[in-house]
């Protein structure tokens, strides 16, 4: 019958291309994780169940800079990796949906050579960047075969891919485009015809989609751990983060530092300079404190104007010291400012506590802290002061901090 039909070879091919297709739009439904999204989209694209092509990259616009970022690559870096991966897949049976899964696996993988080098990859948006760029500028896909067309391949992405034919199609969510995506057949060598043209490109704006959800829920989650002034942590998420982290350090037998910060004479600050300049310096205050802290420094505001920095691994003494080279780095950035004219520099003082000395669990912590806070503006303002049991007497007699 098939002979009869010089259609039938191609109604197989576009059901099969539709079967893929719905497979991983359903996939991609069950997940707002971007990576997860990034990883179903290019498994598809390699995975011989899916559509085939020995590798594909993924690349996603910056607006802010006006680069576009390499984000994942997928596919083996040598002929005989190649070969090795897709045997072991037909071995195992392991049908797309199986791969489409499989994402715990890949990220517990050692990074790919791939994936490091499409990681690396970031091209200015601008004409004469290159194909990349140009898909990206046009909105429209291209296709690199002939040797004139190469040569408008940028050096960035030729050294690091080696590509010689390629296809590139853009990633669009209703009138934008996001991002780009790259396949090529290098190691087989497969023709890249009209027929997977026409299936990537349906299959882009379906991927399109499912970025642009995504990232609108992964800055929508963002938005709401965050504090919209400073940008920094919110009262909501430093209470989960210091549960966890207290519980980490109890398991591990080590220390935690919980740092309790407030500006000092802030109110007056405000007055003198009104509450616009007086949020620009709450700003400055907290670039200062997440600038400055280290890598695992969790850095809050929890309320007003005040900040709290949970250190994990830290015991007391090294807490006092960082907190002393914070309140140095704040006292010079505001002592050098024009407002000191109209009003006194900014100062910060500091309370620290720790664990397990000073509690076990995070309410008496961030008492504690708050009391050796109390005791360093009562020692005159731009302060740091440690918990030690002879502060409790007389918080209260001297009556609240603010
Ligand atoms: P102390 O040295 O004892 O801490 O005195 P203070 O003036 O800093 O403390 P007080 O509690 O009297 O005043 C805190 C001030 O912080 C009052 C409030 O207007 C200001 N403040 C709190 N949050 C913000 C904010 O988001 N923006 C601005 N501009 N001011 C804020
Ligand atoms: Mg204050
Ligand atoms: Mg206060």
């Amino acid at each position: 019958m098939a002979l009869l039909n010089p259609l039938h070879g191609d109604s197989d091919r576009i059901k099969r291309e539709l079967s893929i297709l719905y497979e991983v739009s359903n996939a991609m439904r069950t997940t707002l994780k971007l990576n997860q999204i990034f990883y179903m989209i290019l498994t598809a694209l390699t995975s011989h169940e899916g559509l085939g092509f020995n590798r594909a990259m993924l690349f996603l616009v910056n607006e802010k800079e006006n680069v576009l970022e390499g984000k994942m690559g997928i596919g083996p870096h040598s002929g005989e990796e190649a070969d090795r991966i897709w045997k072991g897949i037909e071995r195992e049976k392991l049908s797309l949906d199986d791969l489409l899964n499989s994402y715990d696996k890949f990220k517990k993988d050692v990074e790919s050579k791939l994936n490091m080098l499409v990681k690396g990859i970031k091209l200015p948006l601008t004409e004469g960047m290159g194909i990349l760029a140009l898909t990206i500028l046009e909105g429209m896909p291209f296709e690199i075969t002939n040797d004139d067309a190469k040569q408008k391949v940028s050096h960035m992405v030729k050294n690091a891919l080696n590509t010689e034919h390629f296809v590139t199609v853009p990633l669009k969510a209703k009138d934008k485009t996001l991002g780009a995506i790259l396949v090529d057949n290098i190691f087989t060598k497969k023709p890249i015809t009209k027929s997977d043209l026409r299936i990537l490109t349906m299959f882009a704006n379906h991927a399109g989609l499912a970025i642009e959800n995504s990232r609108l829920y992964e800055e929508t989650e963002y938005l709401s751990k965050t504090d919209w002034l400073t940008k920094l942590w919110n009262s909501g998420e430093l209470h989960k983060r210091l549960t966890k982290e207290l519980e980490k350090s109890r398991l591990g037998d080590q220390a935690l530092s919980i740092l309790m910060i407030d500006i000092d004479n802030f109110k007056p600050y405000n007055d003198s300079v009104g509450h616009q300049m007086g949020d620009e310096a709450m700003r400055k205050i907290a670039s200062i404190l997440s600038r400055k802290s280290r890598g695992n420094d969790f850095v809050a505001r929890y309320g007003g104007e005040e900040f709290t920095i949970v250190m994990p691994n830290t015991p007391k003494k090294i807490a006092a010291t960082i907190a002393e080279r914070l309140k140095h780095d704040v006292e010079d950035a505001f002592s050098a400012e024009e407002t000191t004219k109209t009003a006194p520099p900014l100062t910060i003082s500091i309370g620290i506590s720790t664990f397990p000395y000073d509690g076990s669990d995070k309410v008496t912590l961030i008492h504690k802290a708050d009391i050796a806070l109390y005791e360093s503006k009562r020692q005159g303002k731009n302060k740091v002061c440690s918990y030690n049991p002879r502060m409790g007497r007389g918080i209260f007699g001297f009556g609240k901090k603010d």
